[in-house]
């Protein structure tokens, strides 16, 4: 999946800790031999080399779970969310590389194959059917998510609880570290450097904010939370900055400058939301999330030289509050 993982985790002593975080990377890369679209052998690149052949491929449990989960999303979010998108990312990837924009006979080629509602699901037989040749599934929007928790998961197996996954933006929760009230997590800025994200140096902004600011640490715990926006990857173009997610409505990478984070109760939705609510703005993003179950985010979009934040109801019990601070 392209990413590195990150395990903290609390253990009785040096060797538990070893054997748990072994378990949950070794979870992590046999997900990753299924989940990936890079790996031309990975279960799911398997299954997009049968599309248009009219076949119904039965699925694997981890496979299953994640296609799911993911045409559920589509189907809630109006197809803002897709993973046959595939076919324009990759043309939008080698764009990064060039340094040019996709080629619009190309581009409208690679439209052909997307739209969620190739993908026909039999959940009876947990299989899949891809309709239209030359589709590409893309689980890069949630698969991070699914891989974080399923990494905690092990640990849990192996009696470690107070422990976090880190898969990039997109971590798991467990238990608290020892006497704290959970895990304090720094909120990336709009206008943090390039170079910082990249070497993770998140940079604290000054402190003594109040509620319409946006958040600099979120405390929480037993949940799963994910960053997604066009700060981590992007192509600028003749001056446009280009995002890695892709409308998949118009095949066209997104413009927006945008920031957003989602807690949820796992790592599918919390991943998938994300960059669902990067597709489709604040507005209606946020109304999604206010009809998930358990799910709350925060939006920061910068319109020019203005920078607006939106969040959800319930996102303010996971802003620290001052009395925790340091
Ligand atoms: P990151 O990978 O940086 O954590 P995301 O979770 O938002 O960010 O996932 C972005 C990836 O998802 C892209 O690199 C691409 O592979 C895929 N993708 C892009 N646009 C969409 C979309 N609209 N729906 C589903 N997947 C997408
Ligand atoms: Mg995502």
């Amino acid at each position: 999946m392209g990413m590195p993982v990150r395990i903290t985790l609390y253990a009785p002593d040096r060797a538990a800790a070893d054997a748990a975080a072994d378990a949950a990377f070794k979870r992590i890369k046999e997900l990753n031999a299924i989940l990936s679209d890079y790996e031309p052998d990975s279960e799911l690149s398997l299954l997009s080399k049968t599309s248009g052949g009219g076949e119904t491929v039965p699925l694997s449990p981890d496979l299953w779970t994640v296609l799911s989960r993911a045409q559920e999303l589509s189907r809630r979010s109006d197809g803002a969310f897709d993973v046959t998108v595939g076919p324009a990312v990759w043309l939008w990837r080698k764009a990064r590389v060039v340094r040019k924009l996709p080629d619009p006979a190309a581009l409208a080629e690679a439209m052909k194959a997307v739209g969620w509602r190739k993908i026909v699901l039999d959940p009876q037989k947990r299989a899949a059917k891809l309709l239209v040749p030359n589709m590409r599934l893309d689980l890069g929007a949630i698969a991070k998510g699914y891989a974080a928790d399923e990494a905690l998961a092990a640990l849990r197996r192996r009696g470690v609880t107070r422990a976090l996954v880190a898969a990039g933006g997109d971590m798991a929760l467990g238990d608290p570290p020892p006497g704290k009230p959970g895990w304090r997590i720094a909120v990336a800025s709009l206008e943090m450097a390039e170079d910082d994200v990249c070497g993770h140096a998140w940079r604290p902004q000054p402190q003594g904010a109040n509620a319409q600011d946006p958040p600099h640490f979120i405390i929480a715990s037993r949940c799963s939370l994910a960053t997604s926006g066009d700060l981590f990857q992007h192509v600028e173009i003749d001056g446009k900055r280009y995002s890695h997610i892709v409308d998949p409505r118009t095949g066209i990478g997104l413009t927006d400058h945008s920031l957003v984070v989602v807690i949820a109760r796992d790592g599918i939705a919390a991943d998938g939301l994300a960059t669902t609510v990067s597709v489709l703005g604040p507005r209606a993003g946020l109304k999604l999330i206010e009809a998930t179950a358990g799910a709350e985010a925060f939006v920061a979009r910068k319109l020019s030289d203005k920078t607006e934040w939106f969040e959800s109801k319930g996102f303010r019990r996971f802003r620290e509050k001052a009395s925790s601070l340091p």
